[in-house]
């Protein structure tokens, strides 16, 4: 067993050697200046239990669905933090709710890493996915935005439709627009409440991946987000727990149908991660207060620390991958 010192610098040398990977296929793949600059040498080592804050969380609540922009602290979805290395060049994206939150920081990973990228989010969210558009193309990738709501079906098709025209192709395709809602009781939890959670979280996974497979070339991936809950319910999230579930095993069908077409699908489960779906009616405000206190970690994921897990599953290193759930739960996960 080498020591700390040995083993911090072989690993050092081990990340430089990536980066200067990275610099490479950014060369050979003809990315643009900006795009390459942004592949750089050693990441500093960084120390999980206090990178980021910890609760307690100022009070705040935002109504639905609520918008980055307007959190305290900001969600880092790794705007200033994320370095490519070429690892999506040429691939075309769609990502569901990629204006903030997860989709947000899984967009400007895939800009950075060389893929275009198309994002849908609901019409109210225009602020946040300017912003997104603008670091997309700042990445030298090619941005389309494609607003619009995801209970309706017609969207869902219309989406997929224009994001393969508008990319010239799709190759991943990332569903992870979701609706919660916390309800103490499930007396209190209206049909409508429970078809829209469901309309949302699994029936447009369903339409989007109906839509999209037809269109998908061998070596594309479908990724979903599900969540710890799917595992371990909380109990005042029940219907938005069902549809985690429903998710899924979804995804662990749907992988197997599509081994022989060369798609692979695979699930993210986040745990309790920093985000706008949290601070507009996600979570009772004392919940909000402590959020990510709960964890063995004792803090609240970001969303710029689950990119890595959407770049690896899109990406073809993981050519043996799928059907599979990751969790990043800062302790927990999938139990
Ligand atoms: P977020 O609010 O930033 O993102 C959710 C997005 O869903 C919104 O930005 C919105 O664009 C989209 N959306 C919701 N309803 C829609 C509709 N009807 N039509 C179109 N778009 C719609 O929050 P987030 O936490 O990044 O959520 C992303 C995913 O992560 C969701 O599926 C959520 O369930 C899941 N998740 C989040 C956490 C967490 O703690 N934040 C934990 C586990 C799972
Ligand atoms: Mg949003």
């Amino acid at each position: 067993m080498p020591d700390d010192n040995s083993h911090a610098s072989s690993r050092r040398q081990i990340l430089t050697g990536v980066a200067a990977a990275g610099l490479v296929t950014a060369a050979t793949t003809g990315r643009s200046g900006a795009a390459a600059e942004m592949a750089a040498p050693t990441p500093a080592l960084v120390d999980p239990e206090n990178a980021y804050p910890r609760p307690p969380f100022p009070q705040q609540s935002q109504p639905w669905p609520g918008l980055a922009g307007k959190m305290t602290p900001r969600p880092d979805h790794g705007e200033t933090s994320y370095r490519g290395s070429g690892r999506l060049a040429g691939r075309k994206a769609l990502i569901t709710g990629g204006d903030s939150g997860i989709g947000r920081a899984a967009a400007i990973a895939y800009a950075r890493e060389g893929a275009d990228v198309a994002i849908a989010y609901l019409p109210q969210e225009e602020p946040d996915a300017r912003e997104v558009i603008a670091l997309i193309r700042e990445a030298g990738r090619k941005a389309v935005a494609l607003p619009g709501d995801l209970r309706d079906r017609k969207y869902c098709d219309a989406l997929v439709q224009r994001a393969h025209r508008e990319l010239g192709g799709l190759d991943i395709l990332v569903s992870n627009a979701g609706r919660q809602r916390h309800q103490d009781s499930i007396l209190d939890i209206s049909d409508e409440q429970f078809d829209e959670t469901f309309r949302t979280n699994i029936y447009a996974l369903f339409y989007l991946s109906k839509a999209a497979i037809p269109l998908m070339p061998r070596g594309g991936a479908i990724i979903a987000t599900a969540s710890v809950n799917a595992f371990s319910p909380s109990e005042i999230l029940l219907d938005y727990s069902a549809t985690k579930g429903a998710i899924v095993a979804f995804v662990k069908s749907l992988a197997k149908q599509m081994v022989h077409r060369g798609i692979r699908v695979n699930a993210v489960a986040p745990g309790p991660f920093w985000t706008a779906l949290q601070v507009s009616g996600g979570q009772t405000e004392e919940n909000i207060h402590d959020f990510g206190g709960e964890t063995p970690m004792g803090r609240a994921g970001q969303p710029a620390e689950l990119a890595p897990v959407y770049v690896l599953l899109a990406s073809s290193e993981a050519s043996y991958i799928t059907g599979q759930v990751y969790a990043a739960a800062g302790g927990t996960g999938v139990e």
